[in-house]
């Protein structure tokens, strides 16, 4: 399940070489729920807003060495952060230098002597637009009716998982699942009871599976989950148990109905390739296997390499 940053203290990261500015703003901005951070040159800013994710960052452009600008660049080649909001502080007015502040991607540009009310106003629209963008990010990568990750989100991830876990040398798993007889059930019992039975079975994978796995929407009545760490014999054992949950869930408002699903689990890619796409073949062959061996139960990859095509159209 998607878990949001709990709401704390927006952490504000100031970049700038004078200890006054520093004293200045810790003391004007003392009452407005902020946690500060201080670093007086570039490496030091870089490294903190990597390591502390802070809110937003207020940056000079007047420091010796590594000025702002080559700061602000070095913050938007970082994938860590990139999407920090910046507001530039600067000693000039020059529309040269604000011109090239935001083309860098400075959120706002403040120039120095500034008015505190301004610049606290300006702080503080800074921290409600990064926080809505962060909420829409999150949306547009969890399932709306599961509240799981939805499927754009599980591509994106099984990828980065894949590199980490060949990166590190350690065990992945991938189980692909399917609500058996889906179609059946809605037809019977109608939508709202397909609806409960998609979000019951979000609500199990949510219980049975650790903090650390990564369930997702899939699309239609297929769910998937990705297992970080986990050796073939911890997945299939996880996924044996969501297998049991549903099975013995019962439903309160449609007590008739009785809710199965099929797995299919791979800790390799198909034909012994490593890339994503493998990965789920594999899996989706291993499902379509415990689809024609009577549904309700968890089919294992085992390799070696079969003849490399995979079985894409699924059986309900
Ligand atoms: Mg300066």
């Amino acid at each position: 399940m998607p878990h949001t940053k709990e709401q704390q203290k927006p952490i504000l990261l100031l970049i700038d070489d004078s200890p006054s500015i520093h004293r200045l703003l810790a003391f004007k901005l003392k009452n407005e729920g902020l946690e500060f951070l201080a670093a007086f040159d570039s490496t030091e800013g870089v490294e903190l807003a990597q390591s502390h994710q802070p809110s937003l960052i207020l940056l000079d452009l007047n420091m010796p060495v590594v000025d702002g600008f080559q700061t602000m660049r070095a913050l938007k080649e970082c994938s860590q952060t990139i999407s920090i909001p910046v507001i530039v502080l600067s000693g000039t007015t020059s529309p040269e230098d604000k011109v090239r502040a935001f083309e860098l991607g400075a959120m706002d540009f403040v120039c120095k002597p500034f008015d505190i009310h301004e610049l606290r106003a300006r702080i503080n629209s800074a921290i409600r637009i990064s926080r809505l963008m962060k909420m829409l990010e999150m949306r547009a990568q969890v399932d709306g009716l599961t509240g799981l990750w939805n499927r754009a989100y599980f591509n994106e991830r099984l990828a980065s998982e894949l590199a980490e876990a060949s990166r590190n040398n350690k065990h992945l798993a991938l189980v692909l699942c399917d609500l058996d007889h889906f179609k059946k059930l809605n037809d019977t019992f109608g939508h709202p009871a397909g609806d409960a039975v998609l979000q019951g079975f979000a609500e199990v994978l949510t219980t049975e599976l650790r903090a650390y796995d990564i369930p997702c929407r899939y699309g239609g009545e297929e769910f998937v989950i990705i297992l970080p760490d986990t050796d073939r014999d911890e997945a299939r054992q996880v996924a044996e148990r969501i297998r049991a949950a549903l099975e013995a869930k019962g439903w309160p408002k449609f007590p008739d109905i009785h809710a199965t699903a099929s797995f299919g689990l791979t800790t390799a890619g198909l034909a012994g390739k490593d890339d994503p796409a493998s990965w789920i073949q594999a899996a989706d062959q291993m499902l379509y296997q415990a689809k024609h061996a009577g549904r309700n139960r968890v089919e294992v990859f085992s390799g070696p390499p079969s003849d490399g095509k995979a079985h894409l159209a699924l059986a309900s």
